[in-house]
């Protein structure tokens, strides 16, 4: 007899078939438990999470509402005007959802008919390339340059075959901000532009006020880094209203679900106390930088986010991971040309910083003797 597996996968699409797996991050028990160190001594610096975790006033408000048992608003209309508040812009050029991902494959899904062109800059967030091949999308792939800018010339010819472009800003994982002019050239093409800006809290800076005046840039945003609610999945996307209105009508109707919108609304109410916390982060980024620099085997980049990519001299970035989580410190690494001999480390409490750089000088002096 045939095997059912086998059986049951012809009637899968082709492009999903032919998906590689998106590599999603290990929660903290898991990874504690593979080292076989316990779980407070993990030090997790993989996932760009807030370290400060969610405003207390949200953990009141999930506490004290008492509308579980209902579906939530599917217009999102407090929401939604919240946001736009938040953003610049008026209610109808938002959509929330599920975090940025849920945006992401929105806004794919929308667009793109199978075999459409796709751009993406790597290195950047690997969703982008995922998603598109979730949606039957064509990646058109236009590497970066040496300095992370990006090749505005070979996206600009590469946009003659496709229909979206996404960039992020910051970008992940190289940390460095999309240009005024960089937007204003891809924007010129007249594809659809998705910027995402999950970290635009720690930049300082945003191009949501420009959506109103250009009709083919979608920004998208999240609550998952400066809010601390990445757990909750909380994420928006500002667009023009007749896109907003598309995505309103193709979502499931009720996401977010309402703990992530309760949530959302807690931390608007509570920006200031959460922009200390952002404050912290920034400033710990800066120290963190210095240390990494003066330890003279670790190279890390600019950063405008919360995290800094670093290149290592006479190590492997994966080398460089496994011994850091032998020690129970987590830090990412690419498995991509590009990134080799990199890692990616998010900025931790000031406590975090010092377990880690204690940890690099004792590998550094394995490394010189
Ligand atoms: N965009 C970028 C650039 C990210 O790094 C991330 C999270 N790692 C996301 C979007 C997704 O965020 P969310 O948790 O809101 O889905």
């Amino acid at each position: 007899m045939e095997k059912t597996e086998s059986n049951i996968l012809r009637l899968v699409r082709p492009n999903i078939r032919a998906l590689p797996a998106y590599e999603p991050i290990e929660p903290a028990e898991v990874l504690a438990e593979r080292q076989g160190i316990a779980p407070e001594r993990v030090v997790k610096l993989d996932a760009n999470e807030n370290p400060y975790g969610p405003s207390p006033r949200v953990q009141e408000a999930l506490g004290a509402y008492e509308g579980y048992h209902r579906y939530g608003d599917p217009e999102q209309r407090a929401l939604r005007a919240a946001l736009g508040e938040y953003a610049g812009v008026t209610a109808e050029h938002i959509v929330a959802g599920h975090g940025g991902d849920e945006l992401i494959d929105l806004v794919l899904r929308a667009v793109v008919a199978l075999g459409d062109g796709v751009i993406d800059c790597p290195p950047t967030f690997g969703m982008y390339g995922f998603s598109t091949g979730v949606a039957g999308g064509r990646p058109i792939v236009v590497p970066r340059r040496e300095d992370f800018s990006l090749d505005l010339d070979g996206v600009r010819s590469a946009a003659a075959e496709a229909k979206v472009l996404f960039l992020a800003s910051p970008n992940n994982p190289t940390g460095n901000l999309l240009q005024r002019a960089e937007l204003d050239a891809v924007l010129a093409t007249g594809i659809l532009v998705v910027v995402d800006e999950a970290y635009s809290e720690f930049a300082g800076e945003s191009y949501a006020g420009l959506v109103p005046e250009r009709e083919n840039l979608v920004v998208l945003r999240t609550f998952s880094k400066w809010a601390g609610l990445a757990g909750l999945r909380a994420g928006y996307g500002i667009m023009a209203p007749a896109l907003a209105a598309v995505l309103m009508q193709m979502k499931p109707p009720y996401t977010p679900n309402i703990a992530a919108e309760v949530a959302m609304l807690a931390s608007l109410e509570d920006r200031v106390r959460l922009q200390e916390a952002v404050k912290a982060i920034v400033e710990e980024r800066e120290r963190m930088s210095r240390m990494l620099d003066a330890l003279g085997f670790i190279k890390p980049y600019l950063s405008a986010a919360n995290f800094l990519l670093c290149r290592i001299a006479g190590w492997s970035g994966q080398a460089l991971r496994d011994r850091l989580a032998e020690q129970g410190i987590f830090v990412r690494y690419f498995d991509t040309p590009l990134l080799r001999d990199c890692v990616r480390i998010s900025v931790g409490k000031p406590k975090d910083t010092d377990r880690l750089i204690e940890a690099l000088s004792a590998i550094g002096d394995t490394r010189a003797s």
